[in-house]
């Protein structure tokens, strides 16, 4: 199964992905973007909704 994931080093905590999908992404207490639940949306709702706008575009998926 893909997994988004965030590259936290690169995200700039706008919050666009926490708002758009909170079912799979939140702040973690660093003040950066994580994926807590990979499963919590249609990977194609991920990929329109968040990763293709991310404005520094650090969300990827993982294979596994
Ligand atoms: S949309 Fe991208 S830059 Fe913005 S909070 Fe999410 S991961 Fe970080």
């Amino acid at each position: 199964m893909k997994k988004p994931w965030v590259d936290q080093e690169a995200c700039v905590s706008g919050g666009l992905c926490v708002n758009a999908i909170p079912e799979v992404f939140r702040f973690a207490g660093h003040g950066k973007a994580e994926v807590y639940d990979p499963g919590g949306a249609y990977q194609n709702v991920i990929q329109e909704e968040v990763i293709d706008i991310c404005p520094v575009s650090c969300i990827q998926w993982l294979d596994k």
